[in-house]
């Protein structure tokens, strides 16, 4: 028999932006809050009021995604008690700059969050979810990871690397009732994009504005509804219709 479905949502870089909006959309949706993020504890203190007045509860977990040690202090203890059914690689940053000028710092920091963050974070819970039969998992990546971007080869390179982590874990865990898969956000107004110049952005996006990060919740909240229980290794798009 099936164990119950758990009511716990981990959400990394929750304290602002995208991730902020799916952890409040998700605790809508009736889930409990596993809410990660670095070091802005003002902000992460601003979404865990929202989240407890939606009377659901709010676990406030900052931490490096990156750093292993601290990932394994935070969550190994909570998951000794408890599976989220849902975890949400979200946490992230761009260090744009040209090929020819970027630093190894700029390019190995990029992939450290992306990549290694969703290694160090996804193991320990889909070890878990696999005894448990059930989960759900999505990543955030981005257009930048589908079409290249100049100027982004180390973010281009870390959500392109994501999305092949995306497919394959699908694959491996699609037996134990673990969905995964990934949603891509084109450019959605959030502080990562607000110095970019939207004069030369805008005539590039066929719906002619700049997404909203509670659009890109709603469609991560889709892809964690049963509505979404077909649907497994896959990208979904979230751009105005860029690509
Ligand atoms: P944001 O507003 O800058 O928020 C970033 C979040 O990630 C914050 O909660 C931050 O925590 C957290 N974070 C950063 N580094 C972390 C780390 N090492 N460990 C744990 N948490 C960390 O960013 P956003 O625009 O919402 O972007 C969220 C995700 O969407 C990223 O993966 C980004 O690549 C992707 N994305 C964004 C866009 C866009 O247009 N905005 C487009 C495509 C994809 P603190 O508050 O503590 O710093």
């Amino acid at each position: 028999m099936m164990a119950e479905k758990s009511k716990i949502a981990l959400v990394t870089g929750a304290s602002r932006g995208i991730g902020a909006a799916i952890a409040v959309t998700l605790a809508v949706d009736g889930y409990d809050i596993w809410l990660n993020y670095r070091s802005n504890h003002t902000a992460a203190a601003a979404v865990a009021e929202k989240i407890t007045n939606l009377g659901r509860e709010c676990r406030r977990l900052p931490f490096d995604v990156g750093d292993e040690e601290a990932v394994a202090e935070t969550l190994n203890p909570l998951l000794e008690q408890e599976t989220p059914y849902i975890l949400i690689n979200n946490a992230g940053f761009a260090r744009d700059g040209v090929m020819a000028l970027m630093s190894r710092y700029d390019w190995q920091s990029v992939l450290r969050v992306h990549l290694d963050g969703f290694f160090l974070v996804t193991k320990l819970v889909v070890a878990r979810m696999l005894r448990q039969r059930s989960g759900r998992i999505v990543n955030v990546v981005s257009t930048s990871g589908q079409t290249g971007v100049a100027g982004q080869v180390n973010y281009s390179a870390a959500k392109a690397g994501l999305i092949g982590a995306t497919r394959s874990l699908a694959a491996e865990v699609a037996r134990r009732n673990i969905l995964v898969n990934a949603v891509a956000p084109g450019f959605i107004e959030t502080e990562m994009t607000g110095d970019l110049p939207l004069d030369r952005i805008l005539p590039t996006i066929p719906l002619g504005r700049i997404g909203k990060v509670q659009e890109v919740a709603d469609a991560v909240a889709f892809l964690c509804s049963d509505k979404a229980s077909y649907i497994t290794g896959q990208i979904l798009s979230v751009n105005g219709g860029i690509v």
